[in-house]
């Protein structure tokens, strides 16, 4: 059983990778595959250029052996559409492997929103980063959807390839990139939001006009 967790990464930071990284362990996945965009549909374009993304990224996921980053959405051109991503991972897993697409509880809500979006249980499940007590769908056709595919028990993405929903309860970090941005953006430190290297590269580089370290 593969993950799938896709983001800008613009840019990466502890709020994605504690929480996938629990969910890897939790439901025993074989890999987890962080996937960047290049051109996410349904938001503003990001800060930093998708190599400087990759670049934090590849250093992020080298802290942890579970970890591997996936650049088919930036070498692919046009929009990155997660359906297209999953199509191209289906067909290079092959037909039994169970697939799990990882989406943050706010991902999550505005899957309706998305490209093509009740094609994507024919390639993989959904594992949604859950909080307890969090807000469920409440839109009628996306609430009913939802009642047909949910798990009670995460055994229930082994019995099948793809199509089931399953809520997994992570520790919370209510971090964002928007909000580091943001902390930067006023000659605050990101430090302590992100691995060490990350914050380092980002720092020593000026990204996002981070104060230069002595
Ligand atoms: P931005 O603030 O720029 O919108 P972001 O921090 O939400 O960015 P994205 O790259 O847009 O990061 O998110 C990729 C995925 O990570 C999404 O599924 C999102 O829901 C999830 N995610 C982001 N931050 C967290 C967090 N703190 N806890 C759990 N999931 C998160």
């Amino acid at each position: 059983m593969l993950g799938i967790f896709g983001g800008t990464f613009d840019p990466v930071h502890h709020g994605h990778l504690r929480p996938v990284l629990e969910v890897q362990q939790a439901l025993n996945m074989a890999g987890m595959r962080l996937v960047p965009a290049k051109v996410p549909p349904h938001r503003p374009q990001p800060r930093l250029a998708a190599d400087a993304r990759l670049h934090l990224l590849r250093l992020a996921a080298a802290d942890y052996h579970g970890f591997s980053v996936d650049t088919r959405e930036l070498q692919r051109s046009g929009p990155s559409y997660m359906v297209d991503t999953l199509a191209s991972l289906r067909a290079e897993s092959g037909a039994d492997d169970a697939l799990c697409l990882i989406l943050g509880m706010d991902a999550f809500l505005g899957l309706p929103t998305w490209y093509r979006w009740r094609e994507l249980e024919r390639y993989a499940h959904i594992v949604v980063l859950n909080r307890p007590g969090s807000r469920r769908p409440v839109n009628g056709e996306f609430r009913d959807w939802l009642a047909e595919r949910e798990l009670r028990t995460p055994a229930g993405l082994r019995e099948a390839p793809a199509g089931r929903v399953w809520f997994q309860p992570v520790t919370q970090l209510d971090i964002s990139a928007t909000s580091v941005r943001r902390l930067i953006a006023q000659g605050r430190s990101a430090q302590f939001l992100m691995p060490l290297a990350c914050w380092r590269l980002m720092a020593r580089e000026g990204w996002y006009g981070y104060p230069q370290v002595g």
